[in-house]
């Protein structure tokens, strides 16, 4: 199903342009700088249709003329591309400790980017109303004239009920105030544009996919391994979503048959090896076996957080060297099956752990790479994420454009 939706909005920039128009606005979006002829060649159209509506996309301002291209023999043709000043978007991460946002101009840039905490007894109205407030005069700067803000997307942990855009039992939040809550309508109500919601992995893997659109990636896994290991998965060109939308619980694969106990009450997934919290409960049994580590000491034993880990690796820890590989090498493994399933021509690795001790990174993707099936043959690029700490709220301000341009599938 559509992670999307549109809600009884006002008029956007966009709602006068006939289908034809959005068409061609997606694709001066997914190819531009373009010139009409490689736009006729692209969408099968007649240069009169194609002529009749660039001017009308020129005339919203929707897209702008830059320069000629003289092709041999030709006549000089003029090259269009999307106007960056001429619709924006809100992207929305809903995590449980933070809510991160981002306007964003056309070409998906951040122009404004803020965080609002989210403590244990923060209710929902407590955070959302300073964000609205900081979002509104933001908008009121940056958005001169309002129909240009074609939607807002969330990318939210779950679980979510993405038709009615509600996010259900989160039992990661302390205050009750955020279980069954209607996330859609409270942000349709304040600002009266679509609000299109998704899973935050979805929409991290979107984000990714956009970029790498024009390079014809097809097939793009998102993977973030942080307090959980969390997936988002493009295949053929189709966000890849479960019954009733729910992500998959990549998190919980199991690795190793009745090992260590996980919380989801089973035996040996992924997340009891290459978590945060996993790393952190790894390192303290060894120090409990009788490792010796420069931590001992320095710290008490239930003071130790996965970033003194990472730091005292840094510094040539051998027992923190070892936890942080062993927990990369879990990941790598399961890169590998993950690849042997679905065969994605890229696979992001992110998250906070990655993020704080890059040789991680490093250590995952050797292991995913020796352990894939038939190896020569698999053309797959590891790379970390494109847009940082912006890719799932910058996901979900793709999944607006890719919404408000009425592209069905993505591009
Ligand atoms: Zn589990």
């Amino acid at each position: 199903m559509d992670p999307s939706r549109e809600g009884a909005t006002h008029e956007t920039i966009l709602s006068g342009l006939d289908d034809s128009a959005l068409w061609i606005l997606g694709n001066i979006q997914k190819h531009g700088p373009i010139t009409i002829t490689s736009l006729m060649e692209i969408t099968q159209k007649p240069r009169t249709t194609l002529n009749r509506s660039i001017r009308e996309l020129l005339d919203h301002g929707l897209i702008k003329q830059e320069g000629l291209e003289t092709s041999t023999g030709g006549r000089p043709s003029a090259i269009f591309r999307i106007n960056e000043d001429g619709f924006y978007t809100v992207g929305v991460e809903l995590s449980h400790t933070n809510i991160h946002v981002l306007i964003c101009d056309a070409l998906l840039e951040p122009l404004w980017i803020a965080d609002f905490a989210i403590m244990d007894k923060s209710t929902p109205d407590e955070v959302f109303s300073r964000l609205f407030e900081a979002l509104e005069s933001n908008l009121a700067e940056v958005v001169s004239d309002r129909r240009r803000l074609l939607g807002l997307g969330i990318g939210s942990v779950g679980p979510l009920d993405l038709e009615r855009g509600v996010m259900l039992n989160a039992s990661s939040f302390p205050n009750p105030g955020w279980r069954n809550l209607g996330l859609r309508s409270i942000f349709e109500d304040r600002f009266h544009v679509p609000v299109y919601i998704a899973n935050g992995a979805s929409a991290a893997a979107m984000c990714e996919y956009v970029h790498y659109v024009t390079s014809d990636v097809h097939n793009l896994i998102f993977l973030n391994v942080g307090v959980s290991v969390r997936c988002g998965v493009i295949s053929g060109d189709t966000l890849l979503t479960g019954d009733g939308d729910r992500e998959g619980a990549y998190g919980h694969l199991i690795i190793v048959p009745g090992g260590r106990p996980c919380y989801c009450g089973k035996h040996g997934c992924v997340e009891a090896y290459a978590t945060a919290p996993a790393i952190v409960r790894a390192f303290k049994h060894e120090i409990r076996i009788g490792k010796a580590s420069s931590l001992v000491g320095a710290k008490s034993l239930d003071k130790i957080q996965f970033a003194d880990i990472c730091d005292a690796a840094r510094n040539n820890d051998g027992v923190a060297i070892e936890v942080l590989r062993d927990a990369a090498t879990y990941m790598g493994l399961v890169m590998a099956n993950i690849i042997n399933v679905l065969n994605p021509q890229v696979i992001v690795l992110g998250g906070t752990v990655p993020d704080r001790f890059p040789d991680y990174f490093d250590w995952a993707v050797q292991t995913a790479q020796k352990m894939i099936y038939n190896s020569e043959q698999v053309k797959c690029q590891f790379t970390t994420p494109l847009m940082g700490h912006n890719t799932i709220a910058a996901g979900a301000a793709a999944m607006v454009l890719l919404s408000a341009m009425k592209v069905k599938s993505l591009w």
